[in-house]
């Protein structure tokens, strides 16, 4: 079987990779370099922990996609992976932690409330004032995104089943005929044509694009005093949603960076403009990070980073056959990476084994064993 895939993020990569590894032919389009920095898969990390509010089936998913991570370690020859653990705080209203808690618990993977006087004690580094409840689990760390994505790319440039073509823009598809059409005019074909396009896809697949919004959002890189610094390496991912916006802190561990942001969806913006961004435009995150970080007067601001999401209105995946011979894969809504390998593993299953794509696609978006 011949695989044409377009688009060099890790959902394009990842299938790529399975479909190889069983032995398929593939070609993959990437409009870019290969990876693009533009990518949403291209950041220095991105998370992966058990915690999902009451997603229940995609924290279902969590232990299924630290396997394929294994795997594709395993393929790789390294480790492109932290453990950090996860500690989730909440007050003011916000019940994710709480939700995530039971949900947790329904599926037997138990979180540990911690005391609220234990905090400062463990994570000196945090002011808990204004939290009311957290909790700890002992999985949950952070995967290198951008290093993940290249060393796939290298990884599969090295087999002699694949092609990859960057700078090659694909113009339009014919998911009917597995045909796909690139800028210049040339025309490739295939026995099956997966778009996994990020951001872009509603230029390709137009009644996609209103279903799959693009978001634009901003995260902020820190540089720290070395002692915070030090402390930090060794310490855990922090989702907090106790003040006027949510966060996410992520550790710098393995000389990354010192990363924070937040999961506000902003539905809007070009992934083709100009991707500055403003201090301005950060600052309901700095006012949390100054009421939740001690010491945090003495960080400085590194870079601010614009990056892309692509949204459903429920926050679930789409990865749907489409036509005869096509396959629409769009597992975002800003918390797709850590599901990176698998969603490849396993999109390559179905198309390889004929499994039934309606119950692909329900698996995909969470449904599986969900309580909502
Ligand atoms: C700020 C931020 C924080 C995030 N945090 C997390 C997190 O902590 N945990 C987590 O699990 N997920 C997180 N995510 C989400 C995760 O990064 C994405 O779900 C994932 O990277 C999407 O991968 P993709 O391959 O679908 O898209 P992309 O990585 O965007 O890849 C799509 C590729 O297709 C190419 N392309 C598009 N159109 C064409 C065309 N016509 N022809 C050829 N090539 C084309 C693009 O150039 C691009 O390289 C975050 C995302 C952002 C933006």
């Amino acid at each position: 079987m011949k695989a044409i895939i377009v688009g060099g993020g890790v959902m394009g990569l990842g299938t790529a990779w399975n479909l190889a590894k069983s032995g398929h032919d593939v070609e993959l389009f990437e409009q870019g370099p290969l990876p693009n920095p533009l990518a949403s898969s291209m950041d220095e990390h991105r998370l992966i922990r058990h915690p999902y509010g009451n997603h229940t089936g995609y924290a279902r998913l969590i232990d299924d996609a630290f396997a394929a991570w294994d795997e594709l370690w395993r393929d790789l020859g390294q480790r492109l992976y932290a453990a950090t653990g996860t500690l989730a705080l909440t007050g003011n209203g916000a019940d994710w932690a709480e939700r995530s808690a039971e949900s947790l618990q329904a599926i037997g993977r138990p979180m540990t409330e911690l005391a609220l006087d234990e905090l400062p004690r463990r994570f000196p580094m945090l002011n808990s004032t204004g939290v009311e409840h957290a909790y700890w689990l002992d999985t949950g760390g952070v995967l290198f995104a951008q290093d993940i994505t290249s060393a796939l790319a290298h990884h599969l440039g090295q087999q002699p089943n694949v092609r990859l073509h960057s700078y090659t823009p694909i113009r339009a598809v014919d998911l009917e005929h597995g045909r796909v059409t690139t800028e210049s005019g040339t025309v490739h074909s295939a026995d099956v044509v997966i778009v996994a396009a990020g951001a872009w896809v509603g230029r390709l697949l137009p009644p996609a694009g209103a279903r799959l919004v693009p978001s634009r959002q901003v995260v902020i890189y820190f540089r720290l005093p070395d002692e915070a610094r030090a402390a930090w390496a060794q310490g855990p991912m922090v989702i907090d949603k106790t003040g006027e916006v949510g966060l996410y802190l992520v550790p710098p561990h393995d000389g990354r960076g010192m990363k924070v942001g937040d999961h506000e969806f902003s539905r809007r913006g070009d992934p083709d403009a100009a991707r500055e961004a403003t201090e301005a435009e950060m600052r309901p995150l700095l006012d949390r990070c100054a009421s939740l970080l001690h010491g945090f007067d003495r960080w400085r601001i590194d870079r601010l980073k614009v990056c892309f999401y692509t949204v459903t209105e429920d926050e679930r995946f789409v990865v749907e056959k489409q036509g005869a011979r096509g396959w629409l894969m769009s597992p975002c809504s800003g918390h797709g990476f850590k599901f990176g390998a698998l969603m490849g593993k396993e999109l390559a299953r179905t198309i390889v084994s004929e499994r039934d794509p309606a119950a692909h696609a329900r698996w995909a978006a969470g449904l599986e064993g969900d309580t909502k």
